[in-house]
C-alpha cells in the first residue's frame, strides 16, 4: 500500500488535533461471552481486570462477530469483511476454504504502511490474514490448576502473555500496534471433553446458577440445526446428557479459565503502563465469538446465533477518549467496524475493500453520523463434515431474525421482551408482518452484499437427525470427529 503522509491522512482524529500518533494495544480472547465480565451485565466477581478497562473506557453493548466460528470471525476481523467475501467460511484448512486474495488489505498491511511496527502474539488461526504483522509463536510452558484440567490452549497463553510483556516493556520509539491473541477461555472445550457424560457432583455449594434460558420449552418450534446440535458437533454430544449440576460445574469451570486470561491480562496492562508509550496508547479489549454457557442447553459455540455465541465484548480505553465508563448501544458489526474504526481513532485512510462504519466518532465523544440499520452473522460449519448454512440479521429496533437452508427453517425474536431468545415468534401469526419484513431485509442483504447464502450446498446425512428433537434425547455414538480431512484433525491433547 501506498505510503501517505501521516498528517494528510484521514480527518477528526487524534493526529489531526497535533498530538502523538497514538499506540495500539489489541487483546483480543477466544471465545469469550460478554455474561463472563460483570460490567457487561454478567457474572461478578471474575474479571475485574475487564471490568476495570470497561469503567475507564467506552463499552459497546451490542457488537456482533459474522460468524461464532474462530477462523471464518478472525480472517473477517482482519480484512474488515464479511465471511463470504473472504472465502474462509469454516475452521477447515485451505482444502476447504478459499485461499485469501493476497491483494487484500488487511489491519496489519494498512498500519505498517502508515508507519506503525506491526507485532503480534499468540493465537493465529487467520488464514493469513494477519499478514503485515511480526508474528511471534508463543511457546507452551505446563503447568496445572487446582480447580480445572488444562490443556495446550492455556499452555500457549503463558508464552503469549510473557512475549507481549517483553515487547511493550520496552516497546522502542516508533508508534506500534500490538495484537495479542490469546486461546482462553477456549480450553472450556477440552474442559467438556474431559467431562464428557453425566457424572456425579460431590458438592453444589459455590457453583454458578444456572441461566435463565437453560431449559428449552419446545424443541420443536427450533429450526432443525438447532434441534440437533447435538448431533452436529461432539462437544455438546459430549454434554448431551449432561445434569443441571453438571452445566453448572461447566460454567464454574469457564469462569476458571476467564480467571487465568484475567491475570494475564493485567500482567500485559502493567507492562504497558510501566512505559511512558502506555500513556498514548488506545487499548482494545474483544473476543472472535462468545460461549454458550449452558443457555438452551448448549456449551461452547455452535450452528446458533443467540446472543451468548455472536454478541462479542468490545471495550476501547486511552487517550482521546472522552466518558469513562460510557456504554453505547448502537450496532456494531466487529468483523467489518473493527479496522476502519481502528483507522479513524489514527488517522489512517481506510482501504476501499472495508465498507463497515467507523465507531470512532462515538469513542471520541463525537456525532456519529452513521450507524448500521441491522448487522449480519453467517454459519456454514465447523470441519465441513456436516453442512447447514444459516444467517441471522438483528435489527437495530431489537428484533433478530434467522434461517437455515436445511428444512427452511426461521427464528424471530423480539429482544426488548425476551433476550433469553426463549419464544421464537417466527410461527406466531401476530408476528407475521414483522417476520416478512425481516425476510426482505434478508433477501436485500443478500444481494446487496453478493452473499451467495441461497446457492450453498447442505450436506446433512439423514443419520444424524434420527432421533427425537432435543439434545437430552441424543443417541451416543455416531462418531462426530470422523474429518473428511486428517490434517484437521485435534491432537491427543484436546480431550
Ligand atoms: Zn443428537
Amino acid at each position: 500500500m501506498r505510503k501517505l503522509p501521516f498528517l494528510l491522512m484521514g480527518a477528526g482524529a487524534l493526529a489531526a488535533c497535533g498530538k502523538d500518533r497514538p499506540n495500539f494495544l489489541i487483546i483480543q480472547c477466544d471465545q469469550l461471552a460478554t455474561r463472563a465480565i460483570g460490567e457487561y451485565g454478567g457474572l461478578e466477581g471474575y474479571s475485574e481486570v475487564m471490568d476495570s478497562l470497561a469503567r475507564n473506557g467506552v463499552v459497546f453493548d451490542n457488537a456482533y462477530t459474522a460468524c461464532p466460528l474462530s477462523q471464518p470471525s478472525r480472517t473477517a476481523l482482519l480484512t474488515g469483511l464479511l465471511p463470504h467475501q473472504t472465502g474462509v467460511r469454516s475452521n477447515s484448512g485451505k482444502w476447504m476454504n478459499a485461499d485469501l486474495d493476497p491483494q487484500l488489505p488487511t489491519l496489519g498491511t494498512v498500519f505498517s504502511a502508515a508507519g506503525y511496527n506491526a507485532v503480534h502474539f499468540g493465537k493465529r488461526h487467520d488464514c493469513g490474514a494477519l499478514r503485515g504483522f511480526t508474528h511471534k509463536e508463543p511457546v507452551q510452558t505446563k503447568y496445572q490448576d487446582p480447580l480445572v484440567p488444562l490443556n495446550p490452549d492455556s499452555f500457549k497463553d503463558v508464552g503469549t502473555c510473557a512475549d507481549a510483556v517483553e515487547f511493550l516493556s520496552s516497546p522502542g520509539t516508533e508508534p506500534f500496534i500490538c495484537m495479542v491473541d490469546f486461546q482462553n477461555p477456549h480450553n472450556i472445550c477440552g474442559y467438556v471433553g474431559f467431562a464428557s457424560g453425566p457424572h456425579a457432583v460431590a458438592d453444589t455449594a459455590g457453583l454458578p446458577p444456572l441461566p435463565d434460558n437453560f431449559e428449552v420449552e419446545d424443541w420443536s418450534a427450533l429450526p432443525i440445526p438447532i434441534q440437533y446440535l447435538c448431533c452436529n458437533h461432539r462437544r455438546l454430544e459430549q454434554a448431551a446428557h449432561w445434569s443441571p449440576e453438571n452445566y453448572r460445574q461447566y460454567i464454574a469451570a469457564y469462569m476458571r479459565y476467564v480467571e487465568i486470561v484475567c491475570a494475564q491480562i493485567r500482567s500485559v496492562l502493567n507492562a504497558l503502563e510501566s512505559t511512558p508509550a502506555g500513556k498514548n496508547t488506545i487499548v482494545v479489549l474483544l473476543a472472535d465469538h462468545g460461549d454458550a454457557m449452558a443457555s438452551h442447553r448448549m456449551v461452547t459455540k455452535l450452528t446458533d446465533f443467540h446472543e451468548e455465541s455472536v454478541k462479542v465484548p468490545l471495550i476501547v480505553c486511552g487517550p482521546g477518549i472522552q466518558g469513562r465508563g460510557r456504554h453505547l448501544g448502537q450496532l456494531v458489526q466487529t468483523s467489518t467496524d473493527f479496522v476502519p474504526t481502528l483507522c479513524g481513532l489514527a488517522g489512517i485512510e481506510v482501504p476501499a475493500s472495508m465498507k463497515g462504519i467507523s465507531q470512532a466518532p462515538s469513542i471520541l465523544g463525537r456525532r456519529q453520523k452513521e450507524n448500521h440499520a441491522f448487522v449480519v452473522s453467517q454459519w456454514h460449519s465447523e470441519y465441513d463434515r456436516i453442512v447447514s448454512p444459516g444467517r441471522m440479521i438483528r435489527l437495530e429496533e431489537g428484533f433478530k431474525y434467522t434461517h437455515y437452508l436445511e428444512g427452511n427453517g426461521e427464528e424471530l425474536y423480539d429482544l426488548n421482551a425476551d433476550l433469553g431468545e426463549k419464544h421464537n415468534l417466527a410461527g406466531d401469526p401476530a408476528s407475521a408482518e414483522l417476520l416478512q419484513r425481516c425476510r426482505s431485509i434478508l433477501e436485500d442483504y443478500l444481494a446487496a452484499s453478493g452473499d451467495d447464502y441461497r446457492k450453498l450446498e447442505l450436506k446433512v446425512d439423514s443419520k444424524y437427525r434420527n432421533h427425537a428433537p432435543g439434545y437430552p434425547s441424543h443417541i451416543d455414538g455416531y462418531n462426530l470427529w470422523n474429518f473428511c480431512n486428517p490434517s484437521d484433525a485435534p491432537g491427543p491433547h484436546n480431550l
